[in-house]
């Protein structure tokens, strides 16, 4: 298949490769290994928890609404959590879905309906949509349970066949104050934007008679699969770069029965200009993101194994985020394809990014200060547009 080769392409997917177990993801690792345990991070999204710092951006008003961006994540995701054991969004896939048309709705063609259920993502709050279909390698091999620290059997019904991957852009504004408190409100604000995404556009297919599981971070590795439904290449710092957003969104998906026609991936240049820019790796505080060529040794067990590509070092990152008792997107600030693309001068150079020019780009990114960090109490003090 197409988008299997562009994978294997651009990651070189060796003999030892081996599905990722979620148990081994670094946030549910910090449950049960002592190793990155911290002794309190999730505690402070409590704000009965949190504990005010003296810099700026760290203050009662700053960790209020970035709880508050977290409140319907947290109370939708942990309602199966006391019965079933089950994180919804984070470690489980969504069972909110209402019984929908015991009729299958006339489907015409696959390339119609396909263009029907983008319109409908992107009606429904997404910023790009597009279909893959499901490749085993990128299902995690196994569930994990918060809630007695157990892995379980991967239970996606075999009868899902297909992706329909979005991407949901964070604040762009809020983004630029990154490291702080207050700036954790653009990742809660944009989690909560996929869970409603998501799950309306599970309810319209179900709706439509078929079935549909909408997921955010659980049963699956959105990256891959964000690039086989070509959404964006990959970068660097280990994230999706798309030609919308930059790498400045989350990733959301809806795994369905509905016949659909996948899409190509894309190629804007994204891999070249990583190549000869390191302005994530060199502006990451603990040094998380490598300087060198792609390696297919993972740094340790958090992240992928057998595959040739740019990993980051989830362990030091994670030290970092416990330590600034926050989340961090320092890497997403600076990259020079973080951009608002709404601006016609933002999507000239990007198109210029992806061609000969790509180290002047570099160069300008650099000269015209872009990625410099906002400061929280500027942001605060500006009007609403
Ligand atoms: S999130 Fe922060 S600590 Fe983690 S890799 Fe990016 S810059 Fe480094
Ligand atoms: S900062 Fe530069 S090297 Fe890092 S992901 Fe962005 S473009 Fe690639």
């Amino acid at each position: 298949m197409k988008s299997q080769s562009y994978l294997t392409k651009e990651f070189d997917i060796q003999n030892d490769f081996e599905r990722f177990d979620a148990k081994n993801d670094i946030f549910n690792r910090a449950l049960w290994d002592e190793k990155v345990k911290p002794k309190d991070f999730f505690t402070s999204y409590d704000i009965a928890n949190y504990k005010p710092k003296k810099s700026k951006g760290f203050d009662h008003w700053d960790y209020a609404l970035r709880n508050a961006s977290w409140h319907m994540t947290d109370v939708v995701g942990e309602l199966k959590f006391e019965t079933e054991g089950r994180v919804e969004g984070f470690t489980d896939y969504y069972s909110i879905n209402r019984p929908g048309s015991k009729n299958k709705v006339s489907i015409s063609s696959s390339t119609e309906t396909s263009m029907r259920l983008k319109k409908a993502a992107v009606t429904l709050g997404a910023g790009s949509a597009g279909i893959c279909s499901i490749d085993e390698r990128w299902i995690y091999s196994h569930q994990f349970s918060r809630k007695n620290g157990e892995s379980r059997p991967m239970d996606l019904p075999k009868s899902l066949k297909f992706a329909l991957v979005f991407t949901m852009p964070m604040n762009y504004q809020l983004g630029q104050t990154f490291p702080a408190a207050l700036s954790g409100t653009a990742t809660g604000d944009g989690y909560a934007r996929c869970l409603n995404t998501a799950n309306a556009l599970a309810q319209f297919i179900t709706n439509l008679g078929y079935e549909a599981v909408a997921s955010m971070n659980d049963t699956g590795l959105n990256i891959p699969m964000a690039i086989e439904a070509g959404l964006g290449e990959y970068g660097r710092h280990g994230l999706l770069i798309t030609p919308k957003f930059g790498p400045n969104v989350r990733i959301a998906k809806v795994f369905t029965d509905l016949p659909l026609e996948i899409d190509a991936p894309v190629d804007f240049g994204v891999k070249q200009f990583c190549n000869v820019c390191r302005k994530c790796a060199d502006a990451c505080p603990v040094k998380a993101i490598p300087q060198g060529d792609p390696e297919s040794k993972p740094p340790n067990f958090s992240s992928l194994k057998g595959i040739k590509k740019w990993t980051v070092n989830a362990e030091k990152c994670f030290k970092f985020w416990v330590g600034m008792n926050t989340d961090c997107a320092i890497c997403i600030r600076v990259c020079p394809y973080n951009k608002d693309y709404s601006k016609w001068w933002n999507r000239i150079g990007l198109k210029l990014a992806g061609g000969p020019l790509r180290s002047v780009m570099i160069w300008l990114d650099r000269v015209l200060k872009y990625g410099e960090r906002k400061k929280p109490e500027k942001w605060w003090r500006e009007s609403i547009k």
